[in-house]
């Protein structure tokens, strides 16, 4: 039986994640569309609770994006930062003046009780997002890398990455270091003790769902900390629903951040194929760049070819009309 209106669930992370997603919201009724974010990367910083991928997604899907920075809000200014700085402040997680107020307005009603989800669905409606964005839990999972040991060497001048190798938390690897250390390994502590958002449950069994999309986003650190929470994985497994994911891998590169690097630290093979086999236990099919048809002709699964990269607002919504046709062609 054809589906063709049902909702469509859609995994994200941050800046790769919602370009496609802002592409399903264009294109699908904007009421059918739910929108499950990574919030592994959440931090407190200046005693701000911050959840970037949420944020990355509600400044996307409103419009508010910075498109000449890629990330954060549009129009931001930097009067805070720059006072912060004269009085020797943290400065190294740059937060625009107008992106403070969604900090702050969220530290503030979580203190008053609030869950993440709740503050997170008022923000989207006041920001005129009809689609559902969902937190993946209401509890705390904090993505942490783990970097390789590496020999004692004079160069390395004993800074992080060196010597026996040790944890970090998410935002000091990604932002104060600029993903620079090797990492052996990651964990998404507390993940185990967490449940998934019961809404992010209800539409991963939903008989009517129409598909279920794995956004280009790092698998590593944006698509697995969703897959941990517990229940999640058996529920992508058994779900009546095509489960579909877009190869974040160009023509054997990460567009934009350290995808590939991680993919050669962690002992992967660079190239397209190697992220769908990550999720080769729940997909159903792939989608993977033209220019990767090589790299992706032995998987043993249904793969769509098609253009992935997404640089205009027609590059989105066709990716995301090319999913849709996708799901068609293996629904179960
Ligand atoms: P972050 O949380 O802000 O790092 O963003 P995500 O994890 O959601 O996205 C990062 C990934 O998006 C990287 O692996 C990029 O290669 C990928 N990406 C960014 N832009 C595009 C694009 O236009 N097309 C595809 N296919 N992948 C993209």
């Amino acid at each position: 039986m054809s589906n063709e209106t049902g909702p469509v669930l859609a995994l994200s992370g941050g800046v790769g994640g919602a370009k496609l997603a802002l592409g399903l919201y264009r294109i699908l009724p904007p009421d059918t569309l739910t929108i499950v974010a990574n919030t592994g990367d959440d931090f407190e910083h200046l005693g701000l609770s911050i959840s970037p991928d949420l944020d990355t997604l509600l400044y996307t899907l409103s419009g508010n994006d910075n498109l000449e920075l890629g990330w954060g809000r549009r129009g931001e200014t930097w009067t805070f930062m720059a006072a912060l700085e004269a009085l020797g402040g943290e400065t190294w997680f740059r937060l625009g003046d107008g992106d403070l107020a969604t900090h702050i307005e969220r530290t503030r009603r979580r203190k008053a009780g609030e869950s993440l989800s709740a503050i997170s669905h008022d923000f989207r409606r006041r920001l005129g997002i009809a689609a559902r964005l969902l937190p993946m839990s209401d509890d705390p999972v904090r993505t942490r890398l783990h970097t390789a040991p590496t020999p004692p060497s004079p160069a390395s001048g004993g800074g992080l990455g060196g010597g026996a190798g040790g944890w970090l938390d998410f935002q000091d690897y990604f932002v104060r270091l600029r993903c620079e250390p090797v990492i052996d390994r990651l964990e998404f502590a507390g993940a185990a003790d967490v449940r998934p958002h019961r809404e992010f449950l209800a539409a991963l069994a939903d008989p009517q769902l129409r598909a279920i999309v794995i956004c280009p986003s790092n698998p590593f650190i944006s698509i697995d900390p969703i897959l941990a929470v517990p229940g999640v994985r058996a529920a992508l497994r058994a779900c009546n629903a095509p489960v579909i994911a877009v190869s974040p891998i160009i023509g054997g590169k990460a567009v934009k951040g350290p995808t590939a690097k991680m993919m050669a630290e962690l002992g992967l093979p660079v190239d397209a194929a190697a992220v769908a086999h990550h999720y080769r236990d729940f997909l159903d099919l792939y989608i993977a760049d033209e220019e990767d048809a090589a790299a992706v002709a032995g998987l043993d699964m249904p793969v769509v070819l098609t253009r992935t990269l997404m640089q205009s607002l027609a590059d989105r919504e066709a990716l995301a009309r090319a999913v849709l046709a996708a799901a068609e062609r293996v629904r179960k």
